[in-house]
């Protein structure tokens, strides 16, 4: 379906016809009608963005039809074309649009082509550019690659896994956000393909760092909508196959609204995930609405604290309660609490003391591309914040207990 549907309706065949020409001309996609009755139909199925309407009709008037339009909530941009009175289109025009409906322009027969032509390219809606075969085709042309965010662990300083998240650099447009094309994605069946694809590349990733003599687990983004389709852990298992990864190398992170959604299939579905050997985390925990009872009933390795809370938990008693929280809340149901969106070492030092197991932000490491992942982690290593955990943790006399 294109974004410029034009429907015209008018009882002479001609006159139709004629328009048809032009509006094709225009690049419109046409169907032209000249009852009632198939004009109503192909309103509510075709669903047009414009219409073309002569208030002239036997019958059933225009006026009628645009009463029909109004009651329907029709959203089309409207032309009305009349032999009649340039006053009575002018009247009409008005009705409409007291009654909600979007009266763009209005002819008067005899039409001609260059007027026509002038208001079609005028009303011209630009067609989207975020499609399901947008997708499909950067896809096929490699234009999506994965970046890598290193977790450090609080008690070692050490990296031991990386979370992948998705770049798309458009031949067009330059460099997409995820933000951008991932709820579009999530609301159509794009999603699934993407995942895949995500899961493969991240797996092939994580293999050739594997050869290349580094360890990394890695967590993937997984949307609500893609956990329920029913290849998805199948097809999982067998790209750790492929990569030769255990799964319980490979976190899967889940939305807390999408983690929430229908408890009982979630259920099943979590459950079948953690039985092949794989990690579940809740993502984004703070934005959205779990019950303890959920919390408790869902079989989740982590809970990832949403980067809202962490940025300011440094300067905000509120936000430092609630991470608090969080991570006790977290440790009570035998989980890992991992903080994100870290951009100070005020706020890893808090998460620290707080007894938070994970973080990763900024200021641990941007996410980077694969190939400078080894050179992020020999930084990170070399770090002020990491000398000094190392030198606080090294044995000393004033040593009283470890922490617990
Ligand atoms: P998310 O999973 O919560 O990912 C964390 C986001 O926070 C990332 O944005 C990351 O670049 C950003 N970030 C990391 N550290 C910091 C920090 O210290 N400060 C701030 N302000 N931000 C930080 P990104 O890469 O733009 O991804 C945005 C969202 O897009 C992700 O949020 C995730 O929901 C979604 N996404 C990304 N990749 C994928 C994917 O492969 N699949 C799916 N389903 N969703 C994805
Ligand atoms: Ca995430
Ligand atoms: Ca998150």
């Amino acid at each position: 379906m294109t974004a410029n549907r034009l429907l015209i309706v008018d009882d002479e065949p001609a006159i139709g016809a004629f328009i048809g020409r032009v509006a094709a001309n225009a690049g419109y996609e046409i169907l032209a009608v000249s009852t009632a009755d198939k004009f109503l139909e192909h309103v509510r199925n075709w669903r047009p963005t414009h219409i073309m309407m002569d208030l002239q009709m036997p019958v059933v008037d225009g006026l009628a039809l645009l009463s029909h339009l109004a009651a329907q909530k029709c959203k089309a941009s409207i032309i009305l074309i009349s032999g009649v009175d340039r006053s009575v289109v002018e009247a009409a025009r008005r009705i409409a649009i007291e009654r909600g409906l979007d009266v763009v322009s209005a002819l008067t027969k005899p039409i001609r082509v260059a007027d026509l032509t002038g208001i079609l390219n005028e009303l011209k809606r630009e067609e989207p550019w975020l499609t399901v075969a947008a997708i499909a085709a950067a896809i096929d042309h490699d234009e999506f690659h994965l970046v890598y965010q290193p977790k450090v662990i609080l008690e070692s300083g050490e990296i031991q896994g990386v979370e992948a998240l998705i770049r798309w650099q458009h031949s067009q447009r330059g460099p997409i956000s995820p933000l951008e094309f991932i709820p579009f994605a999530e609301s159509s069946a794009a999603i699934d393909q993407l995942t895949h694809w995500v899961n493969r590349a991240a797996c092939e990733q994580v293999r050739a760092w594997n050869e290349a003599g580094l360890t990394l687990d890695v967590a993937l983004n997984i949307s609500a909508r893609t956990l329920h389709e029913p290849r998805l852990a199948e097809a999982l298992e067998s790209q750790c196959r492929k990569a030769e990864l255990a799964p319980a190398r490979i976190t899967l992170e889940l939305t807390e609204t999408a983690a929430m959604q229908d408890a009982i299939q979630m259920m099943d579905v979590l459950t079948r995930l953690r039985v092949k050997g794989f990690k579940l985390a809740i993502d984004d925990f703070g934005t959205g609405y779990s019950s303890l009872v959920q919390l408790h009933r869902l079989p989740f390795n982590e809970i990832k604290i949403d980067r809202t809370f962490v940025a300011d938990c440094t300067t905000s008693a509120e936000s430092r309660s609630i991470v608090r929280v969080v991570i006790d809340l977290a440790h009570a149901l035998g989980m890992q609490a991992v903080a994100e969106g870290v951009e100070s070492a005020e706020a890893l030092d808090l998460l620290r003391t707080l007894g938070c197991d994970e973080a990763q932000g900024y200021f641990i490491s941007r996410p980077v591309a694969a190939s400078e992942v080894p050179l992020a982690i020999e930084r990170h290593s070399q770090s002020d914040w990491v000398r000094q955990l190392r030198s606080r943790s090294a044995p000393s006399t004033n040593d009283v207990a470890s922490r617990g």
